[in-house]
């Protein structure tokens, strides 16, 4: 299920951590230069969606950004947009997984009976070093330790809602300052 556009961002972000792909797992699946995974079921010029290696759920997927962010709380207001079609490309993936299933058993789906979990993990509170949204259904068929490792609003797991939130009000800061984005400097 690829959407056209083959057209490859720049491979180095604002924080220079660009000479890290190789580094970084999630960056060489997303470059497709990994002998680990090679099973992206979505891809796009900024998004790439492949399943978790250890389903919580019967649909478990990770939606990453191209762009080596390190996790949630890296994000800025210039991501807001971003941000955003992570969580469309989550619901639709899942979405439409759940109807192809039923459709090719004969039934039809209730997206009712699937409640979704979304979210990004929180540091310090992360493995993989590369922003990735989970999207995982039905969440009443989760395990006990997954609902843990799984809990909105937790410490260590944030829903995308509150991630809006926080870049919501993600003010310009000095040029230079630690959080600021880019368009502080662009002034
Ligand atoms: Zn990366
Ligand atoms: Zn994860």
């Amino acid at each position: 299920m690829s959407v056209g556009a083959t057209q490859r961002p720049s491979l180095t972000t604002p924080d220079g951590e660009g000479n890290n792909r190789d580094k970084c797992l999630f960056c060489r699946i997303v470059d497709e230069r990994s002998q680990d995974l090679t099973n992206l079921i979505y891809k796009d010029d900024e998004i790439v969606v492949f399943p978790d290696i250890r389903p919580a759920a019967k649909y478990h997927y990770l939606i990453v950004p191209r762009e080596h962010i390190k996790n949630a709380k890296e994000l800025t207001a210039t991501h807001i947009r971003l941000v955003d079609r992570l969580v469309e490309v989550g619901q639709k993936i899942v979405n439409d997984k759940i109807i192809a299933d039923h459709t090719a058993e004969g039934k039809q789906a209730n997206l009712q009976e699937f409640p979704k979990v979304l979210g990004y993990h929180w540091p310090p509170f992360h493995t993989i070093a590369h922003l990735h949204l989970h999207v995982i259904a039905p969440s009443n068929e989760m395990g006990f330790i997954s609902r843990t490792i799984f809990r909105p609003n937790s410490w260590w797991f944030v829903t995308p809602e509150y991630v809006k939130e926080r870049l919501s009000k993600d003010v310009i800061l000095p040029c230079g300052s630690e959080t600021s984005n880019k368009s502080a400097c662009d002034l």
